[in-house]
């Protein structure tokens, strides 16, 4: 049915009614008063969304733009760098890096496993002559539901002295507890489609001080993703080149519906959609992929049996529910499907995916669980909660 469509893939996401209809209206030009009022107001926002007293400088870009900028100002062609790999994202940092000539060293776990941070502690103990210049490390590995262990190999990182910090916690800011300036994290970024709960387009990215000096003698080349030109333009509450201004409307809109939950209250339901997805999935007899002390609060991955298809899941899903679950990366296509909890969703969304997933099971001849046990185990976890 057309307007039905509930999002829960990780991003985008859905976004909020004050959101879209902020959205609607002309464009303003960007180097107006009006549109300085809006970047200084977003931009206070945004620091308290970081918990940070750095710069949080606005691209227009993806996340993946966002992490590229994050890895590139600080950086100089031959640099060693640690990159964790244990899904898509960590993969494509990797890359990000090799492509900019970079000397990546890859610390590996089995995708749906965290990174195993005693891995980071030997590289970074091994290495008296201070040959690594940066750890890469994704909190939340959206293609496959995992949350690493930040706190854990930043202490290693700190204790090193060197190497910088570069977070990608697309599917972390708004949605898990990440303390920019507590754990002192150098350069953390993320992008608009996620936590954010506004359409894609707009890229985030921490930059702290222990960055700004790398920044000073980083020798790869940059340009549009110069955030030394965001950092002076932001300053005067101005972006160096045109930014898509509709979108800095709704993110003002986001910003303010967050303030008005409270970090604490933003995390904690986070953590309540991801306890009764994964409690209902479980009752529902079909695997996660990552373990419970691993989980990521933005999205469950879930791994069914040989007989059951979860591509056939998903199109069941939409077709009579109008529920976009997101599918597999890579060599995982096919064999996972994924339930998207970030942002604007309510325990409302969970139930309802729990309910139409019994219903997509049973479509399909499944027959290894207890009728209504999954929509009984969600209201039992959320009532307790
Ligand atoms: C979505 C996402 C990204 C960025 O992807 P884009 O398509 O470039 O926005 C990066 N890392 C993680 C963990 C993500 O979930």
């Amino acid at each position: 049915m057309d307007d039905k469509l509930m999002l829960m893939i990780p991003g985008p996401t859905p976004v909020p009614e004050t959101a879209l209809l902020a959205m609607a209206k002309h464009p303003i030009g960007h180097r107006s008063s009006d549109f300085s009022k809006i970047m200084a107001e977003v931009t206070e926002n945004l620091k308290w969304l970081h918990q940070t007293k750095n710069d949080v400088l606005i691209l227009a870009s993806s996340g993946t733009g966002a992490m590229e900028a994050g890895i590139i100002n600080f950086l100089s062609p031959g640099d060693h760098v640690l990159c964790g790999c244990n899904g898509k994202f960590g993969d494509r940092w990797a890359e990000v890096a090799t492509a900019y000539g970079l000397q990546v060293e890859k610390i590996t776990a089995e995708w749906g496993k965290p990174l195993a941070p005693e891995n980071f502690r030997q590289q970074l103990e091994a290495d008296q002559d201070k040959k690594i210049k940066a750890v890469i490390v994704t909190q939340s590995e959206t293609s496959t539901g995992v949350l690493n262990d930040i706190k854990t190999i930043n202490s290693y990182v700190k204790a090193h002295g060197e190497a910088l910090i570069i977070v990608d916690a697309v599917t972390s800011i708004g949605a898990v507890d990440l303390p920019v300036d507590e754990l002192a994290l150098d350069v953390v970024a993320s992008g608009s489609q996620k936590g954010y709960m506004i359409p894609p387009g707009l890229g985030f990215v921490a930059v702290g001080a222990k960055a700004w000096s790398a920044y000073e003698t980083a020798k790869l080349p940059r340009y549009y993703l110069d955030l030394g030109k965001y950092r002076k333009d932001a300053a005067k509450n101005s972006t160096p080149f045109t930014p898509p201004v509709n979108l800095f409307f709704a993110l003002q809109a986001t910003l303010k519906m967050m303030k008005n939950e409270g970090l604490e209250n933003i995390f904690a339901r986070h953590q309540r959609l991801m306890k009764t997805t994964r409690a209902a999935v479980k009752a529902l007899q079909l695997p996660l992929l990552s373990p419970d002390e691993a989980a990521s609060p933005a999205i469950t991955a879930v791994a069914p049996p040989p007989e059951v298809d979860a591509e056939k899941i998903r199109a069941i899903m939409k077709k009579r529910f109008d529920i976009a679950l997101a599918g597999g990366q890579e060599h995982l296509k096919g064999q996972i499907f994924r339930i998207g909890h970030l942002g604007f969703v309510s325990e409302r969304e969970v139930m309802s995916a729990i309910a139409a997933l019994e219903v997509a099971l049973q479509e399909l001849g499944y027959e290894c669980f207890t009728p209504r046990e999954g929509v009984a185990t969600a209201s039992r976890v959320l009532a307790q909660s």
